[in-house]
């Protein structure tokens, strides 16, 4: 798996999944066969969560190789992140409670043995102890790894989900608000709620091919509780009908300008946003770090290639800007930035995917999917 930070990579890598790979996707995606042997899913996700590649190219590339029925699963798949995004979005509150949340056990947890252990790779489950130091070392960890990682880190090891949703975003390539803390309340039992996740010793063992031993886990721990409910906000996603010449705000999402819907816009500039550690609550590893930074020379290379006017800054000079679009940050932490420092000159421009799909999300992903071929159809055509 060649992870490195530029467009050229990640086309690449879509496309030998595609040729050599997604025939087989839905017959042994489940299976995670070791960090030296990952062809079995696309690893394309810290390219998708950067906005180095989109949804609609890595569709319709798959449909360029198998029809809808038989990239049913790997389309699915795909459009999970775009569901957790606008789960997130109408719901945004448990984001901020998210964060109040984590500032708490953080704070409580800071001394515990338990939890130092845990991070340390140092507890007594051998696969769990891999795992961590997988995703310290390849900032990447399979998706039924996450699962069993996260119910080892809830049910077993008895550690509060947020600091292990914190551990994640720090080291993951591909971190992202939505579908990392979506998909750790997934596995307590609070996002479906009464449902949890609980890994199982013959699950690992099956799934990893009896690469481990000395499972001994908590395979009876009942569900998280939270009885908290969020109200679905009303928000309409809607682009401004003209688009005038003014500076275009691109922030670590979006990466990829050229395969925006904005690209045949006139914008007096277009400014990369970084965003470092200093601005973040939840600090990023050397290693993110430096695939962001990277991603954001590589586009900055692309504009300059083609003579576009760019340039990029810090986030804490946004202040001083005068009125600009922005390519919507999603919620997260850069979106946090905008409104508590209450930057108001910015409007905001959202993609067609989203406004096409987030409306689908206010009930759950059974839901989601009866509208994936009427969104699917939107998105090639
Ligand atoms: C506890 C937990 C935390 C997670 N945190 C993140 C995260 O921070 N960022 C992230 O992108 N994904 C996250 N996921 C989802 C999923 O594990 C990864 O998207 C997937 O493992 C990426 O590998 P891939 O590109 O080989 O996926 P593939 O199987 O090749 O799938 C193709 C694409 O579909 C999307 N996708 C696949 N599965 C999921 C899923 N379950 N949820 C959302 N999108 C999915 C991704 O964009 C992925 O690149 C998390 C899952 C769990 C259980």
């Amino acid at each position: 798996m060649k992870l490195i930070p530029n467009r050229n990579t990640a086309l690449e890598n879509l496309d030998n999944f595609v040729d050599t790979n997604l025939g087989d996707y839905s017959k042994l995606r489940n299976f995670d066969f070791g960090p030296n042997k990952r062809s079995n899913t696309s690893c394309l996700s810290p390219y998708i969560t950067h906005g180095i590649i989109n949804e609609k190219e890595v569709i319709s590339k798959s449909l360029g190789k198998f029809s809808f029925s038989k990239n049913e699963k790997f389309i699915q798949e795909v459009l999970w992140r775009t569901y957790w995004k606008g789960w997130m979005e109408l719901r945004s509150g448990v984001w901020d409670d998210y964060l109040i949340d984590l500032k708490k056990v953080k704070e409580e947890f800071k001394d515990d043995k338990n939890y130092l252990n845990a991070i340390e790779g140092n507890t007594e489950i051998e696969c769990f102890n891999a795992w961590v130091n997988e995703l310290k070392n390849s900032n990447y960890l399979h998706n039924h790894a996450r699962m069993w990682f996260a119910s080892i880190w809830i049910f077993t090891l008895e550690l509060p989900w947020q600091l292990g949703a914190e551990f994640f975003m720090q080291h993951l390539l591909d971190g992202d608000t939505a579908s990392n803390t979506l998909g750790w309340r997934w596995v307590a039992g609070i996002q479906t709620k009464g449902k949890h996740y609980l890994a199982s010793e013959w699950n690992i063992k099956k799934f990893t091919n009896n690469r481990f031993q000395n499972i001994k886990l908590n395979e009876n721990a009942p569900p998280k509780i939270n009885d908290k409910n969020y109200t679905i906000l009303h928000k309409t996603f809607e682009n401004p009908a003209n688009i005038e010449s003014k500076n275009l705000l691109i922030f670590e999402n979006n990466l990829a300008f050229e395969i925006t819907d904005f690209v045949d816009k006139k914008f007096k500039k277009i400014i990369l946003i970084s965003n470092n550690n200093k601005n973040k609550i939840i600090k990023l590893s050397e290693n993110v770090v430096n695939f962001k930074a990277g991603l954001l020379e590589d586009q900055k290379k692309r504009l300059q290639e083609k003579s576009i006017n760019c340039e990029v800054i810090n986030i804490d000079e946004i202040k001083n800007l005068e009125s600009s679009y922005c390519l919507y940050p999603t919620v997260g932490e850069n979106l946090d930035y905008i409104n508590q420092n209450s930057i108001k000159n910015i409007n905001f421009l959202y993609r067609k995917l989203d406004q096409n799909s987030w409306k689908f999300c206010n009930k759950g992903f059974f839901n989601f999917k009866n509208y994936i071929p009427k969104i699917v159809e939107n998105l090639i055509n």
